[in-house]
C-alpha cells in the first residue's frame, strides 16, 4: 500500500511517501480503507521524536482517520459497538487505544489504562491507504460530512468535550475563557462550550482568527498581542474573572490564566505547547477556592456522544486546507507555520 513514513526522527523533510506494508489486523481489529487523516501537533512531537512516544521505524503517523471499513475478522464481529456497521461502511475513528481489561478501564476511564496508546503515536496511524483499528473505536461517519471534514473532528472535539465537560464540569450561563482560538482544539472548545450554555471570550494575538472564533460563536475577543489578556478578562467581566480557563499553551500564557480566573474558577489543561513548566503562587489557588485539572484525551463513550452532537450537526468541523497524502511533509509545514485556521487534512483516497 502506499503510505507516507518515517525512517527517523526530525523535520519534515523526513517525511517518506512510498510502499509499506498492508497491516494485518489483530483478533479485535478491523481493516480501514482510509479515505482521509488529520494532522495534530502530536504528529509533529512523534515524527521530532520524545521521550513519550518512542516508536519503532519505519513508523506511520495519523490518529484522526475517517475511511470505510475493508475487512472485519470474525473475531472482531462481537466489538463492534453498531450490529450495523459492515465492510464498506463508512466510519470515523476514535483515537485512543486501551486494554478493556484493567480497572481503570472497567471503571470508565479507558483514558487512564496504564497500556493507553494513541493511534499513530503508539501504533501504526492513518497516513496510508489502510490501517488496523479496534473495532470498538468505529462510529459511523456523519452522512452530511465529507471523509475530510470527519477526518478533522475526533482528536480534537473529544479532547475538548472531556476537558470542558468531564473535567471542569462546565455549568449553565459560565463563562468560559478559550486561549489559542485558532488551534483545532480551540475551535472544538468554542463550540462545545457554546452549546452547553457557556458564555465564550475567544483569546488569540490574530485578529484573522479571532474573526473565525466569533463565526464558531465566540461571544467576546480578546486579541492578546495589544497587552496582557487578564486585564481584558476583568474589564469584559465587570472584574469578576472567567469560570474556566480552556488552556493548552503552559508557560506563554499560565500567569495571565490563573489572574484570569474568577472565585471557585477552573483551569483544565491538555498539553503545554510553549514548555512543561510553570509557575504558581498557591496562595492564590485556595484563597479563591480555585482547582487546576489535567486532562487527557477522552474515552469511546464520550467519543460517541461528540460522533452524535456532530451528526445533529450541533457541532461541526473546522476544516483549513486538505493536502494529497504524497504530500504529507508539505502539510507538516503548514501546521508548523500556525497560519492555519481549524484543521490540516491529508486526503489519502483516491490518491493522486
Ligand atoms: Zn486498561
Amino acid at each position: 500500500m502506499k503510505a507516507a513514513f518515517l525512517l527517523e526522527h526530525g523535520g519534515p523533510e523526513k517525511i517518506q511517501f512510498g510502499e509499506q506494508p498492508k497491516p494485518v489486523p489483530k483478533a479485535d481489529e478491523v481493516l480501514i480503507q482510509v479515505k482521509a487523516c488529520a494532522l495534530n501537533h502530536l504528529d509533529i512531537w512523534v515524527r521530532q521524536g520524545i521521550p513519550a512516544y518512542p516508536v519503532p521505524f519505519p513508523h506511520i503517523l495519523g490518529c484522526d482517520i475517517s475511511g470505510e471499513i475493508a475487512t472485519i475478522p470474525k473475531t472482531a464481529r462481537e466489538s463492534l459497538f453498531q450490529e450495523e456497521l459492515t465492510v464498506g461502511s463508512e466510519v470515523v475513528v476514535s483515537p485512543g487505544v486501551a486494554c478493556h481489561n484493567c480497572s481503570d478501564c472497567i471503571e470508565g476511564y479507558e483514558n487512564q489504562c496504564p497500556e493507553f496508546k494513541i493511534i499513530g503515536a503508539g501504533t501504526p496511524g492513518g497516513y496510508a491507504e489502510f490501517v488496523a483499528v479496534p473495532a470498538r473505536n468505529l462510529a459511523p461517519k456523519p452522512r452530511h460530512l465529507s471523509f475530510e471534514e470527519a477526518a478533522s473532528f475526533p482528536l480534537t472535539f473529544l479532547t475538548a468535550w472531556h476537558m470542558i465537560l468531564t473535567r471542569a464540569q462546565l455549568k449553565f450561563g459560565e463563562t468560559v475563557l478559550i486561549l489559542g482560538a485558532g488551534s483545532g482544539v480551540s475551535t472544538a472548545g468554542i463550540q462545545i462550550a457554546k452549546m452547553f450554555g457557556a458564555k465564550v471570550i475567544a483569546v488569540s494575538s490574530s485578529q484573522d482568527k479571532l474573526d473565525h472564533a466569533k463565526l464558531l460563536g465566540a461571544d467576546l475577543c480578546i486579541n492578546g498581542s495589544k497587552g496582557p489578556f487578564h486585564k481584558e478578562v476583568r474589564k469584559l467581566t465587570d472584574g469578576r474573572g472567567v469560570d474556566i480557563v480552556f488552556e493548552h499553551v503552559g508557560p506563554a500564557t499560565w500567569e495571565e490564566s490563573v489572574r484570569s480566573l474568577a472565585s471557585r474558577g477552573r483551569i483544565v489543561t491538555c498539553g503545554a505547547t510553549t514548555g512543561p513548566i510553570v509557575s504558581l503562587d498557591l496562595r492564590v489557588i485556595f484563597t479563591k477556592d480555585q482547582s487546576i485539572y489535567g486532562s487527557r484525551l477522552g474515552t469511546i463513550s464520550e467519543f460517541r456522544k461528540v460522533v452524535e452532537a456532530m451528526r445533529l450537526q450541533k457541532l461541526k468541523p473546522v476544516l483549513s486546507k486538505v493536502f494529497p497524502l504524497s504530500e504529507a511533509a508539505h502539510a507538516h509545514k503548514f501546521l508548523e507555520s500556525q497560519s492555519q485556521f481549524g484543521k490540516v487534512v491529508l486526503k489519502i483516497s483516491p490518491l493522486n
